[in-house]
Parts: C-alpha cells; sequence; structure tokens
C-alpha cells in the first residue's frame, strides 16, 4: 500500500514573511496523518522553513551532482541537507528548458541527491507537440531509462510525471491519459528496479488544483501530486491535502 504524498514545488517564489503559509500547511498535514506533506523552496528559504515547519519535510527545487568544487553559483546535496532539506526535486521540466538539463543530468542529481541522505522526486513529461506527435509514452519511457538510478527504492525515491503542456497551465491530460501514463511508467519502473517498482509512489504534477485534485488523485497508479502554482499558499494547498 503506497501512501498519498502532496508535494509543492514553490519555484522561484516565496520570501521570508510567505513562510507564514507553512504554518497552516504544517496544521493540515498534522490532521492528515494518512498522507505524507513536502514543499520545496528557493535555497535561501530551506533553513527557515525547516525551523518554522518542523511537521513538513521541507526540500531543495534542484542540487548539483558533484559533491563539491569549484562550481560557482551552485549548491550542493550535502549543503541543502545541513540547511534542513530531507528532499530535492531533480530534472524538474523547468530546469531541463532554462537551464538545458538532460535526463543523464537528472540522474546523477538524484545520485549525488542519495548519496547525501537526500530524498528524491525525480520529473519525467513530454511536450505538448511530442503528445500530438503520439509520442507522449515513449518519450516518458525513454526518460525514466537514462534518469532513474538503477538503486532506486521507495524509502528515498518518487517519480512524478508531470507533461510540460500541464504545467502552469491550467490545462490537464484526462485521467485516462494520467492512468495510461502511469501505467506505463510503473511497467518501466519494473524493467529497471525489479519488484521494488511496486512501492515505489508516481506522482502526477500540471496543474493540480483544489478542484481536479480528487480525481486525479483518486486514479490508478497515482500515488500523490507534485503542485506548483496551487502550492504557494495554504488557502489552495490545504484542500489539495484534504482531497489526499
Ligand atoms: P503547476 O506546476 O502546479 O503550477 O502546474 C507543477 C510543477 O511544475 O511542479
Amino acid at each position: 500500500m503506497r501512501r498519498k504524498l502532496v508535494a509543492g514545488n514553490w519555484k522561484m517564489n516565496g520570501s521570508l514573511s510567505a513562510l507564514s503559509e507553512l504554518d497552516a500547511i504544517g496544521a493540515a498535514a498534522m490532521a492528515a496523518p494518512g498522507v505524507d506533506v513536502a514543499v520545496a523552496v528557493p535555497f535561501t528559504l530551506i533553513h527557515p522553513a525547516a525551523a518554522r515547519a518542523p511537521g513538513l519535510a521541507i526540500g531543495a527545487e534542484d542540487v548539483h551532482e558533484a559533491d563539491a568544487g569549484a562550481h560557482t553559483g551552485c549548491v550542493s546535496a550535502a549543503m541543502v541537507r545541513e540547511a534542513g532539506a530531507v528532499f530535492t526535486i531533480a530534472g524538474h521540466s523547468e530546469r531541463r528548458a532554462d537551464q538545458g538539463e538532460n535526463s543523464h543530468d537528472a540522474w546523477a542529481k538524484a545520485a549525488a541527491a542519495h548519496r547525501h541522505g537526500l530524498s528524491v522526486i525525480l520529473c519525467c513529461g513530454e511536450t505538448e507537440a511530442e503528445r500530438n506527435a503520439g509520442r507522449a509514452e515513449r518519450v516518458v519511457q525513454a526518460q525514466i531509462e537514462k534518469s532513474v538510478p538503477e538503486n532506486a527504492t521507495a524509502d528515498w525515491f518518487t517519480l512524478a510525471y508531470e507533461p510540460r503542456w500541464a504545467i502552469g497551465t491550467g490545462r490537464t491530460p484526462t485521467l485516462d491519459e494520467i492512468a495510461a501514463i502511469h501505467a506505463i511508467a510503473r511497467a518501466k519502473l519494473g524493467m529497471m528496479i525489479g519488484d521494488a517498482a511496486a512501492a515505489v509512489r508516481i506522482l502526477y504534477g500540471g496543474s493540480v488544483v483544489g478542484d481536479n485534485a480528487g480525481a486525479i488523485l483518486a486514479t490508478e497508479n497515482v500515488d500523490g501530486a507534485l503542485v506548483g502554482g496551487a502550492s504557494l499558499t495554504a488557502a489552495k494547498f490545504v484542500p489539495i491535502i484534504q482531497a489526499a
């Protein structure tokens, strides 16, 4: 039985004063003991967020693949761990689009995070052009093949399916389309990591809001949500936690 995970991703949003949103989010998490709740925040907010919301899993949105060294402007897994993060996102489509990262980079970042004791939410998902060309399933399979570490297990590894065209757009795939990709993703994980795949959580991400969360989270093989815009305020995020 896989516990549901509702994870927020603040992206390049938030501030010290915005951390007050975590009070009500943390309270909602406490009131939903059957659901895991996590929030990834900008590097500068990890330490104050972790101090403010001890009941929430606070994470990073990215880490560098190296342990340390001459990488000006970058932040390592060990650093975010020391700051209080317990997980990181890897391979988010905005990193792929803005920073030119690929699935191999996501693999290396996930491996670095695991070396330093962080859990990982690793993202995959097709573009709109790829979906329209009928290639969504193959694209996601190929991304999983290149990015999922061979030693992935459910105690530290979570996959997130985030179709790029659904992120921040208010558009989502149909429930059947979500179920189809999640089934293929789990089968692909099974080919790579064997029986361990059955316990790995697969989140859906892309325009999840309070109104659609219940149906999406009830879809087969959907074990939670990765939420961007609707995670920024308790008013929008708490209904998603409650739906789970
Ligand atoms: P969104 O973002 O919920 O704002 O669509 C999801 C994500 O990028 O993780």
